[in-house]
């Protein structure tokens, strides 16, 4: 649910929930610009740097952000990147955002530009690029301590932008000075209208050196300063360490799918060089080989990392291939998840509860409106995601590639460290590149050419039925534990349904997984018919082909994001992790510096790669980390190794053994 505003005069807004205005109604922008602009000294804190991190407690009505990017724009360098990571509790609605900016014409372009990419109030990361991605608006929703706890980054300039203390002393607590703190960089500036004193001494013990200076128009003072004794608490998991940022230089991303092209989107907009090494003749071949990809989110009722991870990576996707300039979805969106049994309704109306999501993104639909939206006959309903689809992965990988240079028929074969970073080498031991950095984005091909780190991968082959659409068939895609996609228009011109997937795992030689098997189309028909059985006797059941793929798939069903450790120095740096030694004592984690992984994408690659991949380009660059610290541990490449040091398989057995001779 959005904020609730009282407009004052018909045009101050006021929180209904803590009875304060979000800024002053005499001359707003002006007390805004002298207090927090000036404050941290801007322009001259961003002037030499070619990224400037700023963050704000108390994001409100954007309206320190939008004159903090129009100065940023108008003084720093045409290559340079503004981050601003704000944290918001409440967020306006966007109706409400409108009508609150308008009251700065000046800020007119910037306010709608803000407008345009406002999102839905869901609790989490938001990455909102403007400027065309110079400046990324990063709004961590959520209560402000649990939100920065969750937090990496490294502030050069904070605004500290609650309401009055006295009116919402959330905002002011010592814990949450701590947390500022611990975002901050060496000699970070911040600035703030209060100067009570219990903020000013909270702050102080927090490590800052504090003025004060007197306040805008009648206000008597505020508070400026700089971090001057940043914090020595240590890492509470320094097996999770995310690595320094990656030397200067470019950054081979080894792979062509659509983990490789989110990572060249990624990077390009942190303003790294990267270029594509691809296998292949072109990109999206192999896993993200089919012509139709189902985009449709995986969504849980509880809060746990897997569950929030998926949500933000679908919120994420859905912005990034939308704000793409190419016809990246094949036709018509919205997709209906139809329930098999009364069971999984329920389990349905429990999801929909659990999330209180937009009606936009997901509503429970019966099975009259199921079949009017989709045009599929299904006797119980289902979900309908309304702004889920189906992509066209052909045009989708080359439109996130754009601007990043791809090097194609390429097959790197092994990885050399040099001194200035890694040394590629083709099949014959031949030089492929040198790079400052390099990121396995290799789909099933990962556990090839880096096997030392022993990950738990498995293949699994994925096949495809083509079906020819009929007037009669579906308009829209549908899930039943298979899936049907819109019909598209294939190469030929044929209008075709894809049916999907078979999901076999896959021990064979990778070359053998290609030939279509009329087996197979057996099953998913079979399928099809046993949950959906008016809906598949509405299409031929002759098939027009198929294809298949190899996915690369992993235990906990979460993608790799992250820095690649040396794992036997690893194991022996953490060989007594079991002991719950303090997180101190231990060193940070040894990492092979510039070496990143993207991978196990297992089939839901076209949904999280685009946010895995900021993971990992955030490592690169050194940016603010787009996901929570535990979200990052669910990805991080290390975690099974380390869930392994913390359970050995002796200590495991042992601990059976007593539960068993407990219960006895
Ligand atoms: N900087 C804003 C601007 O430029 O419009 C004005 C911020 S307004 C004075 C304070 C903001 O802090 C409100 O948007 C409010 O929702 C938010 N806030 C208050 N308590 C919070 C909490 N405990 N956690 C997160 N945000 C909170």
């Amino acid at each position: 649910m959005a904020e609730q505003i009282v407009w004052r005069d018909g045009r101050t807004p006021q929180s209904a929930r803590f009875g304060d205005i979000y800024f002053s109604p005499d001359d707003g922008a002006a007390e805004s610009r002298y207090v927090f602009l000036d404050g941290i000294g801007a322009p001259d804190l961003w002037r030499d740097r070619p990224l400037t991190v700023l963050g704000e407690t108390g994001f409100g009505t954007g309206l320190n952000f939008l004159l903090t990017w129009q100065a940023w724009r108008q003084t720093a360098a045409r290559s340079a990147r503004l981050h601003y990571l704000a944290v918001e509790g409440f967020p306006l609605s966007r109706d409400d955002l409108g009508r609150a900016l308008a009251a700065f014409p000046a800020l007119a372009a910037e306010a709608a530009a803000l407008l345009a990419v406002w999102p839905l109030p869901h609790p989490g990361h938001h990455l909102l690029d403007l400027d065309g991605g110079r400046v990324r608006l990063h709004l961590l929703i959520g209560p402000v301590e649990a939100a920065m706890r969750g937090a990496s980054a490294r502030v050069d300039g904070w605004y500290l932008d609650g309401f009055a203390p006295s009116r919402n002393p959330d905002m002011w607590t010592p814990a949450v000075f701590a947390e500022v703190a611990r975002l901050s960089a060496p000699g970070a500036r911040l600035a703030t209208f209060t100067a009570a004193g219990q903020v000013r001494r909270d702050l102080t013990a927090a490590g800052f050196a504090l003025e004060k200076r007197p306040g805008f128009g009648i206000k008597r003072e505020c508070l400026h300063g700089r971090l001057e004794h940043p914090p020595s608490a240590a890492d509470p998991t320094p097996w999770f360490r995310r690595g320094a940022p990656a030397a200067d230089g470019p950054v081979a991303i080894l792979g062509g799918g659509i983990a490789g092209a989110s990572l060249a989107a990624a990077l390009r907009r942190a303003g790294r060089a990267a270029v594509v090494v691809g296998a292949g003749p072109v990109l999206a071949r192999d896993g993200s080989g089919n012509p139709s990809a189902l985009m449709k989110p995986r969504l849980t009722p509880d809060g746990h990392p897997y569950g929030r991870f998926h949500a933000l990576a679908w919120l994420h996707a859905l912005r990034l291939y939308d704000s793409l300039d190419a016809p990246v979805w094949r036709d018509g969106r919205g997709v209906l998840a139809a329930a098999r049994d009364e069971a999984e309704r329920t389990e349905q109306e429990k999801l929909v509860a659990a999330l209180g999501w937009p009606e936009d993104d997901l509503r429970l639909v019966d099975a009259a409106e199921a079949e009017r939206l989709s045009g599929c006959p299904t006797p119980r309903g289902g979900l309908w995601f309304g702004r889920a689809g189906c992509l066209h992965p052909q045009a989708l990988c080359p439109a996130l590639a754009e601007g990043t240079p791809v090097r194609l028929h390429t097959r790197v074969a092994g990885l050399e460290r040099t001194a200035g970073g890694w040394l590629l080498r083709d099949p014959d031991g031949g030089a492929v590149m040198e790079a400052a950095a390099v990121v396995l984005a290799l789909g099933a091909a990962l556990p090839d050419l880096w096997p030392q780190a022993d990950w738990p991968l498995g293949r699994s082959r994925g096949q495809i039925t083509f079906l020819p659409a009929s007037a009669a068939g579906p308009r829209r895609a549908v899930s039943f534990g298979g899936y049907l996609t819109a019909p598209f228009a294939d190469e030929d011109g044929r209008l075709i349904h894809a049916l999907g997937a078979t999901y076999d795992r896959w021990r064979h030689r990778p070359e053998d997984w290609r030939p279509v098997r009329a087996a197979d189309h057996d099953r998913t028909l079979a399928l099809l018919r046993e949950a959906l059985p008016e809906a598949a006797a509405r299409l031929a059941a002759e098939p027009l082909g198929g294809r298949a793929g190899l996915r690369c798939t992993i235990p906990d069903h979460l993608p790799l994001a992250g820095p690649v450790h040396d794992r036997p120095a690893f194991l022996a740096a953490f060989a007594d992790l079991h002991h719950g030694r303090r997180a101190d004592l231990y060193p940070p984690a040894p990492l092979h510096e510039g070496l990143y992984v993207l991978g196990a994408l297992g089939s839901r690659g076209f949904q999280t790669a685009p946010l895995a991949a900021e993971v990992v380009a955030a490592n690169i660059a050194g940016t603010p980390r787009p996901v929570d610290a535990d979200v990052a541990a669910a990805l991080h490449p290390a975690r099974f190794d380390v869930r392994h040091l913390k359970h050995p398989p002796q200590r495991q057995a042992r601990d059976r053994k007593g539960a068993q001779a407990d219960r006895q």
